[in-house]
């Protein structure tokens, strides 16, 4: 589904990302992390066409990105980031309902089919309650359900999530990963996500990219990656890693 060769990227003389190259097929659930300045936040906009003036090849689904328009690629890929900011005081369904445009014509208005895919992408993000709320007076993790909601009500092949779990509770934390993990298999939606919190990469990705000064540092199942030869020289700290009782992944302390 995404295919990236030797991305470089430059902030004027920051170097944000050196020579990644990476495939990654749909169904797949890939959780990306890194230090601060590590590059995840960079290479995830340039894999949603958000940053264009880069070195190298970035493909999705066979086609080089530079050849979508932006509603077509609105078509294929949703982004989710964090710290959202709307000066308007759209309601929250009205925000949700933001994810059918780039399948509508201009001034078309929503079908019946639109307006139940956006229930249903408001019920699996767990914010119907929330439909009409003003986004503006909303708290950071209703807010960001909404943000969620309107990602899945664009029914993309491809979801990208900037630290999707910032500001949740422990329940919404599981739901919106339950959500993206279900997603992927049973819908075949390739997700990937900067997860800042290491312990909920290993229960919910099967694969992990580990980002370190712009390059990749190691790419493969959490239990590889998440080992104190790996992490220690790249976040320059102490770690213990237990196994969870349950599932056996990888659990980090500090
Ligand atoms: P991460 O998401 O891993 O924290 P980023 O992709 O945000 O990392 O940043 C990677 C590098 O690029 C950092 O050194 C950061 O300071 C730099 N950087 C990010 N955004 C900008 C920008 N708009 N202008 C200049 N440098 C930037």
């Amino acid at each position: 589904m995404i295919a990236v060769n030797h991305l470089t990227y430059r902030y004027g003389t920051i170097t944000a990302l050196r020579d990644i190259s990476l495939q990654a097929a749909s169904g797949e659930m890939i959780g990306l992390i890194g230090p601060n300045g590590s590059g995840k936040s960079t290479l995830l906009a340039c894999l949603a066409g958000l940053r264009i003036n880069f070195s190298g090849r970035i493909m999705i689904g066979g086609k080089d990105i530079s050849r979508y328009n932006s509603q077509a690629l609105a078509r294929v890929i949703s982004v989710v980031f964090q710290d959202n900011f709307f000066p308007f005081d759209f309601t929250a369904y009205e925000i949700v309902a933001m994810g059918r445009s780039p399948f509508l014509k201009a001034l078309q208005d929503e079908t019946a089919r639109d307006h139940k895919i956006i229930e249903e992408a408001m019920r699996q993000s767990d914010c119907c309650q929330l439909k009409e709320r003003s986004i503006t007076e909303l708290s950071g993790g209703e807010r960001q359900r909404v943000i969620l909601a309107r990602s899945l009500a664009q029914q993309p092949k491809v979801l990208l999530m900037d630290e999707p779990t910032n500001h949740l509770d422990l329940k919404h934390q599981r739901l919106i990963l339950d959500t993206a993990r279900r997603l992927s298999s049973q819908s075949g939606v390739l997700v990937i996500a900067v997860l800042h919190d290491l312990n909920l990469a290993a229960s919910f990705c099967d694969r992990i990219i580990l980002l370190h000064q712009g390059a990749i540092n190691a790419d493969s199942r959490p239990n590889e990656v998440l080992k104190e030869a790996v992490l220690k020289p790249v976040y320059e700290t102490d770690i213990d890693i237990v196994l969870h009782p349950r599932t056996n992944r990888p659990q980090i302390l500090i």
